[in-house]
């Protein structure tokens, strides 16, 4: 995964194209149905494809199939894909959805267009002074929530979400758009859900436009539609299991 990846790396056999078009079908019928139940209009909640540890093909095939948004959790991994499908001129929207070191944000600030796991002031420090460097606007930023304030596995604790609100704010840099959560491990995504649509009402006490709340994942995203979702990150169901790589 070293430097470029020639362009013909981005084909994918027949078979695995049919797959994924039955499943990305399959997932926005379930979404809309959701939606249907929560009394939303689909058009409000946008799916991300998270391709994480799939080939740089099927992210190129996904949006072939008309899936533009694509989710990445490791910079290892996102930035030679990214710059896959680039060459090819193949245009996705990159969200990076994994915890992210500082050392980190100069790269990942050149292909996503949102950054979804913005968790410390120091992060959005790194972040905002390498989009100040790049020519591509504002970067898209996302607070991403510690909902049991075991913040080792990312996320900001509430008791500290004012103020990287405000070093975001600070930062002309940076937009702000809204909230990103995992349900922990072992809670009722409802009590989850619930908790993420608070904490968004509160930053949007402050930041308005800060509208978006990413929430749900492939075993819980209706339960987070039913609570607001707008971004939907789903890999298993979509791309398949990823149990064999550990
Ligand atoms: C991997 C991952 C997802 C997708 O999870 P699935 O269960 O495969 O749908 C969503 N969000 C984050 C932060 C992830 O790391």
């Amino acid at each position: 995964m070293n430097g470029q990846t020639p362009a013909d790396d981005l084909t994918v056999t027949d078979g695995r194209r049919a797959e994924l078009a039955q499943n990305l079908a399959e997932v926005r019928e379930r979404i809309a149905s959701a939606c249907a139940g929560a009394g939303r209009d689909p058009g409000e909640v946008t799916l991300v494809a998270v391709t994480k540890t799939f080939p740089a093909s099927d992210a190129a095939a996904l949006v072939g199939l008309g899936q533009l948004d694509l989710g990445e959790n490791r910079d290892q991994e996102a930035a030679p894909k990214a710059a896959a499908l680039r060459a090819a001129g193949i245009e996705a929207r990159w969200h990076y959805i994994g915890q992210l070191q500082r050392n980190k944000a100069k790269s990942v600030a050149a292909y996503a267009d949102v950054v979804q796991s913005v968790d410390r002031p120091q992060l959005v420090k790194a972040l905002a002074d390498a989009a100040g460097r790049l020519d591509r606007g504002p970067l898209g930023v996302l607070l991403q929530l510690s909902l049991d304030g075991d913040t080792e596995r990312g996320g900001v604790a509430e008791g500290d979400l004012g103020a990287l609100v405000d070093s975001v704010t600070s930062r002309p840099e940076l937009a702000l758009r809204g909230v990103m959560a995992v349900a922990p491990l072992g809670w009722e995504p409802d009590r989850a859900f619930e908790q993420v649509a608070a904490l968004s009402a509160k930053v949007r006490a402050t930041v308005p436009e800060a509208v978006e709340i990413s929430a749900g994942m492939s075993g819980d995203f209706t339960r987070a539609i039913v609570f607001g979702a707008t971004l939907v990150r789903i890999g298993a169901i979509l791309l398949g299991s990823r149990s064999h790589l550990g």
